[in-house]
């Protein structure tokens, strides 16, 4: 049976795992080494060239999750993504950017891209009408990043493989969101996936790295150029990322299950002003969200009504932890306001409706019932403290 026609669960587990032939262990060996032979070997091995047997073996698994020919295995999702960048971008080049990404990414290419005379216009709006107006002559690249976070907006991927097709543009997406589990851009036609593996892969909030998927030949561009900016990751992070990853599947659907109940149970809360969950029927991209996501990721955000302060709010909360990071097992909030649009000015922040009563709440693994009992205590709290009545 060939891995291209095994389950998720299957590849998660077994996909790019290394035989132990020595011993015949369970689970893929570790090799540390940073130093081959060069003599009778087919490839020369280097753990800065990303080819080292754990480093080509979890490549392995995220190819196939992604339904992709090749990965690669990065330091970061930052690393994955400015290595991707800059093997598709030179000076005089010019790349459309969807309106709502990633800080990291955002600060990427608004501080180093300049300084490489790479030119870049960021989108008004979701709609095809807004990418094909930035779209130039020397535009190399769109990249996008769907659900968009805080407010879990949808791209239409179709919408941007047709622009991308017609005009010979590489099309590339931040993919993190939703992980593999919930959506596989190379469905659409997307060419790059690119991933903050410190998140769903990850998943238990002690791991930094990064991913990729793309085709043999878009994989191979990105290597050459990876080799010499060296961002790739130790094999012992590797190892527990392999770790990490068997069980992503099991995780992510337990997280969209979750975020799914509580996204409804939010919804009819006196105290919740609006909730953004694109697997509400009254989220604004709820079919376009139908038709490309296999389910709708642990990810939501809500805002609080005005009398509410979103601080006094989060303090009162016991189980679900402030914490700045997302998707790992155990429920964490946080005020966008305050950490990842915090240098926006409040007028740029209100343009894409960030209002300050905002919080973006990744939902773990934990049961329902106490995630629930924990929100519903600190509404109380608050709504006491507030003189608020229920
Ligand atoms: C965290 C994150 C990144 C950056 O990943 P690092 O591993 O922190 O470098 C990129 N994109 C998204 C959507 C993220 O959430």
């Amino acid at each position: 049976m060939k891995s291209n026609e095994f389950g998720m669960n299957t590849v998660c587990t077994h996909t790019g795992g290394i035989e132990d032939e020595q011993f015949k262990g369970a689970v893929s060996p570790i090799y540390t080494s940073s130093s081959y032979a060069y003599e009778d070997v087919d490839i020369k091995r280097y753990p800065r060239y990303f080819n080292t047997p754990n480093q080509e073996a979890l490549a392995k698994k995220v190819a196939a999750l992604e339904k992709c020919e090749a990965g690669l295995i990065f330091g970061s999702g930052m690393a994955a993504i400015s290595h991707t960048l800059l093997a598709f971008l030179k000076t005089g080049d010019h790349m459309v950017v969807q309106k709502t990404i990633y800080g990291g990414a955002f600060n990427f290419m608004v501080e180093e891209l300049p300084k490489l005379g790479i030119e870049f216009d960021f989108t008004d709006g979701f709609s095809e009408e807004d990418f094909l107006s930035k779209v130039k002559p020397n535009t190399k690249i769109i990249y996008v990043e769907t659900p968009s976070n805080p407010l879990m907006l949808i791209t239409d991927l179709e919408m941007i493989t047709r622009i991308c097709k017609e005009r010979g543009i590489t099309s590339i997406i931040d993919n993190t969101f939703a992980s593999p589990v919930n959506q596989n851009p190379a469905d659409f036609g997307i060419d790059i996936m690119v991933h903050s593996a410190t998140k769903y892969m990850g998943g238990h909030s002690d791991i930094c790295a990064g991913a990729v998927a793309a085709s043999q030949e878009h994989i191979d561009r990105i290597w050459n150029l990876a080799k010499n900016f060296g961002g790739s990751l130790s094999d012992y992070t590797v190892w527990l990322l392999e770790r990490s990853m068997k069980t992503m599947v099991v995780r992510v659907k337990a997280q969209n299950r979750n975020a799914k109940k509580l996204a409804k149970w939010l919804d009819k809360h006196p105290l919740v002003h609006k909730v953004y969950y694109p697997g509400l029927k009254n989220h604004p991209d709820h079919d376009i969200a139908k038709r490309q996501m296999r389910g709708f990721t642990g990810m939501l955000s809500f805002e609080l009504i005005d009398s509410i302060d979103p601080d006094a709010f989060m303090s009162s909360l016991k189980l679900i932890k402030q914490s700045m990071s997302l998707a790992g097992v155990e429920s964490s909030i946080l005020s966008p306001v305050k950490t990842s649009h915090a240098l926006l000015t409040p007028e740029e922040r209100q343009r894409q409706g960030i209002a300050d009563g905002l919080l973006r709440f990744s939902v773990g693994i934990e049961d329902k019932k106490d995630l629930i009992s924990d929100l519903e205590q600190a509404f109380e709290t608050v709504a006491k403290k507030q003189l608020v009545t229920l």
